[in-house]
This record gives C-alpha cells, sequence and structure tokens, in this order.
C-alpha cells in the first residue's frame, strides 16, 4: 500500500485556506439548519427599519420612565436566542426593504427595488408560497399598504417595487389566506402601464373569493372559513395604518390585526403569518424618535400575541422577529448631551410629525393665510411637543436655547414659504430632508434633548438583531446573512434549506 504524506505546511495551508473562505463569505457558507419535527405554526415578524438602536431606545426610554438607566421591557429582546443579521443587497452595503424583504423571504440577494426575484431578475419562490404549497394557510400583515416593499416581497415577483397595481394582482393571485392592515396605494392602476382595461384590484379579490373588510365593525365580523383582506377605515399616509402615536380607539391595532390572523390561519395543517410593523421605518426616515419608539412597542405587542399562542402551542411553533435594515443612523448619544441622557423629555411629545405637518401645520396655515408670526407658534410647539420658550434650561431639559429657537424661527419662516417640497439644494437637504423644515427641525432639537441623535434620512448598513423562540429557534442565533433567514424557515418548515426559482406551476396555482 501506497500512502503519500501531504506535506505539512501545504495541509495547513490548505486547512487555513478553507477557514479563511469560510470567514470571508459567511453567506456561501452552509447555514445552520433544522432537521426535526417541522413547525406547525411559523411566526415571521419583521420591524421595518428596526436596527439595535430602535430597539435600544425604546428599552432606554421605557426604563427612564421608571426611573432606571436600563431595562429590558420589550419582549422581543426577551426571546431566547439572540442573532445578528447582515442586511447588505447585491449592489449596496444598504438595502433598501424590497431587497431585504426578498431576500428574507426568497433566499436570494437582488438589487434595491427588486421583488421576489434575483438580481438577474429570476423569480423564486417565497417561503410563504412554499407554505402554501405545503397546505399550510398563509397571513400577511403589515401596518403600511399591503402592496408595500415588505409585505410584497412574500407574495409577489416584480423588477420594481414601484408598480403598485402588478404588485396588488399578485396579492390576489397569491391566493393567501388573510391580509390585514393597509390598504392599497393603485387599486385601480392609474400608473399601470398594463393595457387597459384595468380591473381593480378589490374587484379581482371579490371574484377570486375573497372577503373585503374596511372597517372595524366588518373586521370583527370575520370569522374562520374566509379568505380576507382587511384595513382599517383611517388610513393616515399611504395607505398605511396611522403610528400608534396618533392611533384612536376606533383604530384596529397591529396587534389585533395579528390575533384576527391567528383566529382565520389556525387550522390542522398549521400557518405561516409575517407580521411587519411598517412605520417604525418611516418614523426614522423622518427623523421622529418617539414615534418610531411607540411603533416598536406597538410591534412589541403584536408579537406578545403570537407568545401567548405559543404558549398553547409550545411544541409546534416557531417566532422569529427581526428587522430588514437599520434607518435615519439612530444612535444613543449626542455631542451635545455627552455621556448623560434625559429620554423623558420625549413625554412632551403628543403627536407624530406626520400628524403635526399634515394636520396641525397645514391647519395653521390655512387659517391665518399669508399673516404667519412665529410667535402665535411658539405654545403650539409647546402643546405637541413640550418645548417650552421661557424658563432656565439648565433646570428644565424642555427649555429651548437661544440658538435652537432661532434654527425653529428659520425653519418656520421656510415652512411658511412652502419649502417642504424635497429639496434639490444639498445643504436644505442635510437640514431638513426633504420634511416640513419645521416638523424635522423640532423633531431633532427634542431628540436632542434627549440624548437621542441621526446620521440620516435613509437606511443605514448596519446588521440587525434578530431573535427566536420556539421550534428550531436555536438556527436563529449566531451571524448570519438575511438570505439565511429564508433558509432557516425552510428547514424548520421541513423543506430543503435552498432558494428554489419559481416554476410556471407554481406561478399559475
Ligand atoms: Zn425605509
Amino acid at each position: 500500500m501506497i500512502t503519500r504524506r501531504v506535506p505539512f505546511t501545504l495541509a495547513l495551508l490548505a486547512l487555513l485556506g478553507f477557514w479563511a473562505a469560510v470567514w470571508v463569505a459567511p453567506s456561501e457558507a452552509a447555514t445552520a439548519t433544522y432537521s426535526g419535527q417541522p413547525a406547525k405554526y411559523v411566526f415571521f415578524f419583521i420591524g421595518d427599519g428596526m436596527g439595535m438602536p430602535q430597539r435600544s431606545a425604546a428599552e432606554f426610554y421605557a426604563a427612564a420612565k421608571a426611573g432606571k438607566i436600563s431595562d429590558i421591557t420589550l419582549a422581543i429582546d426577551k426571546l431566547p436566542v439572540q442573532g445578528m443579521t447582515t442586511t447588505y443587497s447585491s449592489e449596496s452595503p444598504i438595502t433598501d426593504s424590497a431587497a431585504a424583504g426578498t431576500a428574507m423571504a426568497c433566499g436570494v440577494k437582488t438589487y434595491n427595488a427588486a421583488l421576489g426575484m434575483d438580481a438577474n431578475k429570476n423569480p423564486y419562490t417565497s417561503i410563504a408560497e412554499m407554505a402554501r404549497d405545503k397546505g399550510m394557510l398563509v397571513g400577511i400583515v403589515s401596518s403600511v399598504s399591503i402592496d408595500h416593499a415588505t409585505p410584497a416581497s412574500f407574495y409577489a415577483h416584480q423588477p420594481s417595487r414601484n408598480t403598485m397595481y402588478e404588485i396588488g394582482l399578485d396579492l390576489v393571485a397569491s391566493k393567501f389566506d388573510y391580509f390585514g392592515g393597509g390598504g392599497f396605494v393603485d387599486p385601480s392602476g392609474k400608473k399601470s402601464k398594463l393595457p387597459e382595461p384595468r380591473e381593480n384590484v378589490l374587484d379581482a379579490a371579490k371574484k377570486a373569493g375573497y372577503t373585503v373588510a374596511a372597517d372595524k365593525a366588518s373586521f370583527e365580523k370575520l370569522a374562520k372559513g374566509v379568505k380576507a383582506i382587511a384595513y382599517n377605515a383611517w388610513l393616515q399616509d399611504a395607505e398605511a395604518l396611522p403610528y400608534d402615536i396618533d392611533t384612536r380607539k376606533e383604530d384596529i391595532s397591529l396587534a389585533e390585526f395579528t390575533a384576527k390572523g391567528i383566529e382565520l390561519l389556525d387550522n390542522p395543517k398549521g400557518f405561516f403569518m409575517m407580521v411587519e410593523g411598517g412605520k417604525i421605518d418611516w418614523a426614522c426616515h423622518a427623523n421622529d424618535a418617539l414615534t418610531s419608539i411607540k411603533d416598536t412597542q406597538a410591534f412589541d405587542e403584536s408579537m406578545k400575541v403570537a407568545l401567548a399562542f405559543m404558549a398553547k402551542h409550545p411544541k409546534e411553533t416557531v417566532i422569529v422577529v427581526t428587522g430588514d435594515h437599520e434607518c435615519g443612523g439612530l444612535t444613543i448619544g449626542f455631542a451635545g448631551t455627552k455621556y448623560e441622557n434625559f429620554f423623558t423629555v420625549l413625554d412632551g411629545q403628543k403627536v407624530s410629525f406626520q400628524k403635526f405637518s399634515a394636520e396641525i401645520l397645514k391647519e395653521y396655515k390655512e387659517k391665518n393665510a399669508g399673516k404667519y408670526n412665529f410667535d402665535d407658534m411658539k405654545p403650539i410647539i409647546t402643546a405637541n411637543f413640550g418645548l417650552k420658550f421661557e424658563g432656565d434650561a439648565k433646570a428644565d431639559r424642555a427649555v429651548l436655547k437661544d440658538f435652537e429657537i432661532a434654527q425653529l424661527k428659520e425653519a418656520f419662516e421656510r415652512s411658511m414659504a412652502g419649502d417642504t417640497e424635497k429639496s434639490k439644494d444639498e445643504q436644505t437637504y442635510l437640514l431638513y430632508g426633504g420634511y416640513s423644515p419645521l416638523t424635522v427641525t423640532i423633531t431633532h432639537i427634542l431628540n436632542q434633548k434627549a440624548g437621542l441623535a441621526w446620521t440620516s434620512y435613509s437606511h443605514t448598513g448596519v446588521p440587525v438583531a434578530t431573535s427566536a423562540d420556539g421550534v428550531g429557534a436555536e438556527i436563529f442565533g449566531g451571524l448570519y446573512d438575511n438570505t439565511d433567514l429564508a433558509l432557516k424557515f425552510m428547514s424548520v418548515m421541513g423543506l430543503p434549506a435552498k432558494a428554489v426559482p419559481l416554476t410556471k406551476s407554481v406561478a399559475q396555482n
């Protein structure tokens, strides 16, 4: 017998090379998978724009209110398995929600704006479609419009997230069992390039057997056995649910939409449900910390509904919570507050940036057409954000300093001059990001007084935290890529952990 000895140095180099390959390209390494009894009830919670800073801000704010420095108050942060997930897209360290949604739903990297297809525009099957094809019922819930990028990643296959009408048609064709939360941005296809006549998406849905519930009473009446599309009567902006901070008693919360999903979908073959807290992101784009914190808390409440369900089905349920990317470059700390923080100063805020701009400022403008006076605006700012124009700034953090008042006055004048459109001028953009100059200046000052700061009006490239509990939860620990999330879900559902091109038979299902 001839034995050939591999020189030691060569073997060492080979070994080093192997580890280097594993280390350099973690997304190409086999991801941890699960091989036990498949989960029957699968929950996937996605906080849009919810990176670690958003979770931390919510924790520190709640702790400060309770007179503590730090406390774990969010149920999502108490889940037993915690991991970290990279979010880059195929073309940028900074992903958009479509590329991130596609990565998590289909397991493929793609360019920003693509839905349910890879970077070469080849469509891939989503884990929601795989669940449907296995005979499970499927629900998609979102606080933003149901045709928005994150929910659409689970049922649509479109080269652009902006083709809202086509996405609506994909929703109907998916035959999923429950859609809840926001409405449709372009149900009649006004912006579509498809040939006429274009059937209204809601008419197509009704024809396909969906019950459409557009108010709370009909939402509450929805019962097992129906396929349903449900949305809130008041859609605040871009067909989305109101921000939690603006929500009224008669509105349907994200937690209620989640509970209704469980009620409708619970069946012997199990279900897959994706729930998105979509406006955490929108508040962060606008650099409005408290609005984002309250939406993070509302998202956490919706996860608790799944936790209560899991308590009844502990051996058959899995819950995974992640963010699709960070947004706003939020951080805990600000140059002006150094090592201190005053999170409770945020308590003075009573409305979202959206409500302030679209309702309160608008009303002021209409009432005082042409005769704007900053002194008249001062009590309105104090009533809605708690910032004070008189007093001792050292004794009371809510008292504005002279330079802050000057910033507000300039922003007020710009807002009154109609300077709210997306700014073409770079310096103006850096100051206001295309939002109402007054509103964004108010939230910047308020957030900085609390000890929170922003670096962008867009997403950022930092990894996000992923949390899990239940069947196969252990494989969601560690550091891995967002495409791995889809593969992990596949294995938890008893399917091969492999991205699957969308075949005609599936597409025509
Ligand atoms: Zn966003």
